[in-house]
């Protein structure tokens, strides 16, 4: 099977046939089935798309974009400490449905529950988000919300994975914000055009164009091996249009977890324009226990990244702390 090199379709399709039975990707990968999990899969479906497959090495177990998608019996191991929403964004930081303020000056907008791709160790992967899917008339409590508080000044798109949103939905949200004269700035949070980089196609370019805000693309790379050359040219045309670009990672055991890589990441990034952003430490979202290293170990291995890289090129590590005003630097 070569399943996933077959002809690139257009995004929405692409959409359609995300992999989504181990089968699949076992056959594709060469990989004995065993490695995946029924029952993992069962709890969160296993997704990704044929292009994210396609940067994987075939024969490897150990390869560290599979490990960010493998339903792996470890997801099941008991995990105290770890819960379904470590942050209680839902609970406590959603004032009105599909919005979420927990940061002076800006407001998340969660404008889809898709994502192209099951990342397992996501801390959002058991969010309730059938409550948050709206309609156009549904966003009015949001918008409402905004206006009400001349200190948000941020609006940031994200998710799921807002660009997997249609562009006529998302050129209607956009233009319906640059109605409310406080915003300057529009930013997106998205995994999209790293795992299905067609997706920054002319009508994603036409709304995300839009002078009235300063834009960002806040990307989440976390390995080198994802930066594919159709990625480099979607991040061109995007900066071409005004889009300054950034990236997060998480830090995860067998994937990232080495100051080499971590570097490398850096240094990749860099030359494509994409300045490194956040580093987080993994949020204790249960099913994800295998993927933390202790802090002790991040500290360290976040000292050595610093020794390697000039300062404008090192990710701040953080952690998220319910409750605190910004994002909690771990050093
Ligand atoms: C991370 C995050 C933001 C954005 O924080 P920045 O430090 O501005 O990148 C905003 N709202 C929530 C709820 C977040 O988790
Ligand atoms: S929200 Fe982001 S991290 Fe979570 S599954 Fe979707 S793409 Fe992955």
């Amino acid at each position: 099977m070569n399943y996933p090199v077959a002809p690139v379709l257009p995004w929405q399709q692409e959409l359609r046939h995300v992999l989504r039975r181990p089968e699949q990707l076992a056959e594709y990968l060469e990989l004995p089935l065993a490695l995946f999990s029924a029952a993992a899969a069962e709890e969160f479906e296993l997704r990704l798309t044929r292009h994210f497959a396609g940067l994987m090495a075939k024969g490897d177990p150990d390869d560290p974009l599979l490990k960010q998608v493998l339903a792996s019996p470890m997801e099941l191991a008991p995990s105290p400490g770890y819960s379904a929403e470590p942050l209680a964004e839902s609970e406590h930081f959603s004032p009105v449905p599909g919005l979420v303020h927990k940061y002076h000056g800006r407001v998340l907008l969660l404008p889809s529950s898709q994502c192209a791709i099951n990342c397992r160790y996501c801390f959002r992967r058991h969010f309730p988000y059938r409550e948050h899917q709206l309609s156009r008339s549904q966003w009015q409590p949001a918008l409402d919300y905004i206006r009400a508080d001349g200190s948000i000044s941020e609006v940031i798109l994200s998710g799921g994975d807002p660009l997997s949103l249609a562009d006529k939905q998302l050129a209607w949200l956009s233009e319906t914000l640059a109605e409310l004269p406080q915003l300057k700035r529009l930013r997106v949070h998205s995994r999209l055009p790293v795992v299905l980089p067609q997706r920054v196609d002319e009508d994603l370019l036409g709304w995300l164009n839009d002078r009235r805000f300063q834009t960002s693309l806040v990307l989440h790379i976390n390995h080198p091996n994802e930066l594919s050359a159709e990625l480099t040219a979607a991040c061109e045309r995007l900066r071409q249009n005004g889009v300054r670009l950034f990236n997060q990672a998480v830090l995860l055991k067998g994937v990232n977890n080495s100051a080499a890589t971590l570097a490398q990441l850096s240094e990749e990034l860099f030359a494509e324009h994409i300045q490194p952003y956040y580093l987080h430490q993994l949020d204790r979202v249960r099913g994800a226990a295998h993927f933390r290293i202790a802090d002790t170990e991040a500290k360290a291995l976040y000292r050595e990244l610093r020794s390697l890289l000039p300062g404008y090129m090192v990710p701040l590590l953080t952690q998220e702390i319910p409750g605190e005003a910004a994002k909690t630097p771990l050093i």
